[in-house]
């Protein structure tokens, strides 16, 4: 079938039941149906599986789909399933299938019925599996998370290095990668390790308009200044990263004693107490969660009103994905994040420990975050400058939602000296 000949609009209700494409989604899947390379980034939340899944839904021939996290594409593939009559449609393979397991996910593939296979990039290294892709029409591959393949990434997996051998092998087909990691170190390692400097490349803005950014020094007095925050936000749910579990511990402990509804939750508990705290922030039965950033992957409260940093973060883009977790429903979301330079040198030292070329990554992205700290200029404009955007923050929107522009600190100076 001709792509021209294709009603993607109608596609899209009958398999996803939405009448309208969401931001760039329309552009990419027409980019990637004419065959192109395409490159999408997008902030999480955008909707970047529909711009693959459609596309492979709708054509001849399996889609092959590099995902990071079994977790993650067992939810695609159930989701996949969902939509569709055919167990078939959609499969993932792994090393922990049964051999009859792998011969029925061949089987489907042969037969034309499976339209997405989910692959970890470690089990497409395996000979017998590129063996087989090369055997069987592959309509195109999509390469989720596509930051993992870069060390200024924050999730690097040298796996991920070994991909575009492996797509060389299994055939000539379109490439599209895919990430919410917006810096422009991380998108030219992409293109390159990807060997795809010809891509159509769609990026979305990563602004966020409702998000408040506010960075305040650190004192001794941080915790009674959170709990402050916290009344002045009562009945709000709220998220406060802490570096350490036993700060986390710490810190929820002094919210409780000073009668502040709050759960710790880090890797150090075990899967079934983790589990317990958070649904209990899902449903409202507390109102805060202190947390390592073990917290907030997957996790989707439409409403948590404040993400408050007791400790930095490593990276701005770390940071970035943090507070993203406030004002998903395009309500307030106050981003505070707490600052001192005994900090800084705190995660300088957890560095000296890894190896020289990974440190000076962490140095350099540490050095970012200090600036943001330190800047006197509108954080969204320095944020989204990171990212590689342009912001005007006198007519951009959201461009007064932070401490510099609403309490500019050098223009009170120079009120005062023209005060004779
Ligand atoms: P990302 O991978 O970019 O973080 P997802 O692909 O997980 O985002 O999609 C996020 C959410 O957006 C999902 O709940 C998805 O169902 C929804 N979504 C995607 N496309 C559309 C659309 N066109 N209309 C409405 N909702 C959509
Ligand atoms: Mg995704």
């Amino acid at each position: 079938m001709n792509s021209n000949e294709i009603d993607i609009h109608k596609e899209l209700k009958k398999y996803f039941g939405f009448s309208q494409f969401k931001g760039l989604q329309e552009q990419v899947v027409t980019s990637l149906l004419k065959k192109q390379n395409t490159f999408v980034i997008m902030p999480t939340g955008g909707g970047k599986s529909l711009c693959y899944q459609l596309p492979a839904l709708i054509q001849e021939g399996t889609a092959v789909v590099v995902s990071p996290l079994i977790a993650l594409m067992k939810n695609q593939v159930d989701a996949i399933r969902s939509l569709s009559s055919e167990n078939g449609i959609a499969h993932v393979l792994n090393s922990s299938l049964t051999k009859t397991e792998i011969a029925q996910v061949k089987k489907d593939i042969t037969s034309g019925l499976t339209k997405l296979l989910y692959v970890a990039p470690e089990s497409l290294t395996k000979e017998e599996n590129v063996t087989f892709l090369k055997s069987v029409p592959i309509s195109f591959v999509a390469i989720d998370e596509a930051h993992c393949i870069s060390e200024w990434g924050h999730d690097f997996r040298p796996e991920y290095r070994n991909l575009k051998n492996i797509i060389k092998q299994i055939g000539d087909v379109p490439v599209i990668g895919l990430t919410a990691t917006a810096t422009p170190k991380v998108q030219e390692d992409i293109l390159k390790n990807l060997d795809m400097a010809n891509a159509v490349t769609f990026k979305a803005s990563f602004n966020r308009p409702n998000l408040f950014y506010e960075v305040r020094t650190k004192t001794k007095n941080v915790e009674s200044d959170i709990i402050r925050f916290i009344r002045q936000h009562k009945g709000k749910s709220g998220v406060i990263y802490c570096l350490s579990r036993k700060k986390v511990e710490a810190i929820a402990e002094v919210l409780k004693v000073n009668g502040i509804s709050a759960v710790p939750y880090h890797a150090g508990l075990d899967a079934k107490t983790r589990a317990k705290h958070q649904d209990m922030f899902l449903m409202e039965d507390v109102e805060v969660v202190v947390a390592t950033i073990a917290f907030g992957m997957g996790i989707d409260k439409p409403d948590v009103r404040f993400v408050i940093h007791h400790d930095i973060p490593k990276s701005l883009e770390s940071y970035y994905q943090e507070t993203g977790r406030a004002g998903r429903d395009g309500g307030e979301g106050h981003c505070l994040a707490y600052y001192s330079y005994k900090d800084v040198e705190k995660l300088e030292k957890f560095m000296s420990g890894k190896p020289v070329a990974e440190q000076e990554i962490g140095f350099a992205l540490l050095q970012e975050v200090v600036a943001y700290a330190e800047t006197s200029m509108s954080r969204r404009k320095f944020l989204l400058h990171y990212f590689g955007e342009e912001f005007d923050s006198e007519t951009g929107e959201g461009g007064d939602m932070d401490d510099n522009v609403k309490n500019p600190k050098t223009k009170v100076e120079a009120k005062n000296e023209v005060v004779k």
